[in-house]
């Protein structure tokens, strides 16, 4: 007999978490999964799934304008937020049904509780109160939103939580905060039809992002009518009659009916036992953890959100499924943060790889850049405004790409397979010898000289 009740504990059913405990069992370990809230966690109930059904229904609008420029005359088209959110909630309520199923059949025993570590081989599960003794800890609690800053009537205002959730499509919005969660819904409801304003305290969005891609973001944003208040701040919220009345740095008010606040997220880490047993936590909670994922207890490792690597969720779900070969499947790995292909879902899309050119520069020093910006074919006859950039970041030295960076229509489909060449270490010149697609916007990425 083991001292242990189970091989694996996992504490929280999000990606991560529900991948591991999926591939420990696969080996054969006994697996316990504790879950407060939903099966599924943040991209499923939260993120990334309800994210991408919203930021389709806004894109028809645009896709009923341009219908006109083919010749084909549209009734006024009307839209029912009501039925969007209903039909969205059932496909949650499908694909949640789906994880549950997916890890019983694996054989991974479901707690739905929340569970706290009482020591190093220790949880405990709040609901029933029990102590389980596992020879390995999974913390796979993911992250949450915060609502700063912190101005009078905060309260008043909502997140991306509330957003999936609202009885009616408010006529008017600020959104505050540069980031993805701020960019997509920004885009979201304008794309709806929603007067939006995004605000914002840097000098251009999504900080980090390639300067090219952020000014031709900035560039479509306003385009698009959403009107953009840079290097701007909220000072105060207040509600009057059935509006809110918000304040901002630079004095200006502005009435609109909802706020919404997308100004970051931190892991959840909060009373978890993590101090008590001993697990080391970097200054912004996040717990510390080396390649393998493994903290500084020997029995208690951590993947996804709540490390705070990069909060994506096919990069939590590589780190549990890491874990779980590692750690019970006899075959060591560890997942390689360096190049990772990501999407933001605005409209229009960004597709992003590898690094950006000021980055690049300052690693390489000796860099050639390729960009172009065009109209995008379907643009001509829709009489659309919009332009697609594409932009390469070549080592100098050795002709490698280091970075890919586009703008427009199906950005995210394009860089998931220019992610397979730059992770294989493709060069310019084999982007070059590569054959075109036409016509396409994406042969432009092997005819830029
Ligand atoms: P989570 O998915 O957050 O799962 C953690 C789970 O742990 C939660 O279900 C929580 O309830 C549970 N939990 C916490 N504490 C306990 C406890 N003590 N006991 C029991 N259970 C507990 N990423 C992308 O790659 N693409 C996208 O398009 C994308 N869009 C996003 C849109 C939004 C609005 C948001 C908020 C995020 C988005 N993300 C996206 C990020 C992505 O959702 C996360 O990176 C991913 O979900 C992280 O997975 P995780 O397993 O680390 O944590
Ligand atoms: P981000 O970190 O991406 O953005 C936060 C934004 O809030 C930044 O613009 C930041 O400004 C601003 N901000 C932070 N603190 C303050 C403050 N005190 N006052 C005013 N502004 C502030 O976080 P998000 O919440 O947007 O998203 C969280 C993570 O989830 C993302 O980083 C990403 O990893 C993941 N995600 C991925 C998506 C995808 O893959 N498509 C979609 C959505 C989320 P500054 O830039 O100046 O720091």
């Amino acid at each position: 007999m083991s001292d242990f009740d189970v091989d694996l504990f996992v504490i929280g059913g999000g990606s991560g978490g529900v991948r591991a405990a999926r591939i420990a069992a696969g080996h054969g370990a006994r697996v316990m999964l504790a879950e407060e809230d939903r099966m599924g966690g943040t991209c499923v109930i939260r993120g990334c799934v309800p994210k991408k059904l919203l930021v389709y229904a806004s894109r028809f609008a645009a896709d009923f304008e341009d219908a006109a420029g083919y010749g084909w005359s549209v009734p006024k088209a009307a839209f029912d937020w009501p039925t969007l959110i209903k039909n969205k909630d059932a496909e949650i309520a499908r694909l949640e049904g789906i994880y549950r199923t997916n890890l019983t059949r694996a054989g991974v025993e479901i707690v739905d509780s929340r569970a706290v570590i009482e020591d190093a081989h220790t949880v405990r599960v709040l609901k029933t109160g029990a102590r389980i003794r596992a020879r390995v800890i999974l913390v796979a609690t993911g992250g949450r939103v915060v609502k700063v800053p912190a101005v009078p009537g905060i309260e008043h205002a909502i997140t991306s939580n509330e957003a999936f959730h609202l009885e009616r499509l408010p006529e008017r919005i600020a959104v505050v905060g540069g980031g993805y969660i701020a960019v997509e819904f920004a885009g979201i409801f304008a794309g709806l039809g929603v007067e939006t304003t995004q605000i914002h305290r840097g000098e251009k969005l999504l900080r980090g992002f390639d300067e090219d891609l952020r000014d031709a973001l900035g560039e479509a944003y306003a385009r698009r009518g959403i009107r953009l208040c840079l290097e701007c701040g909220l000072t105060s919220i207040e509600k009057v009659g059935g509006e809110l009345l918000i304040t901002l740095t630079d004095g200006r008010e502005l009435r609109v009916d909802q706020v919404m606040i997308a100004t970051g997220r931190m892991p959840n880490t909060e009373r978890l036992g993590l101090e008590e047993a001993g697990v080391a936590l970097a200054s912004n909670g996040a717990i510390v953890v080396d390649a393998m994922s493994r903290t500084n207890v020997p029995s208690i490792y951590a993947v996804g959100d709540v490390t705070d690597r990069v909060n994506l969720t096919p990069v939590a779900i590589r780190e549990g499924h890491a874990f779980a070969d590692t750690v019970f499947g006899n075959s060591p790995g560890s997942v390689d943060h360096n190049v990772i292909p990501t999407a933001v879902f605005s409209t229009p899309e960004i597709g992003t790889v590898g690094l950006g050119e000021a980055d690049a520069r300052q690693r390489y020093g000796n860099v050639r850049i390729f960009r172009s910006s065009f109209r995008a074919m379907k643009a001509t006859l829709s009489g659309r405004e919009d332009r697609v950039l594409m932009k390469i970041v070549v080592d100098g030295d050795t002709d490698r790409v280091l970075g890919v960076h586009i703008l427009g229509d199906g950005a995210g489909e394009m860089i998931q397979l220019v992610g397979i060449a730059v992770t294989m270490g493709a060069t310019k010149a084999d982007f070059d010898r590569t054959m075109a697609v036409h016509p396409t916007a994406a042969e432009e990425l092997v005819t830029m000289r």
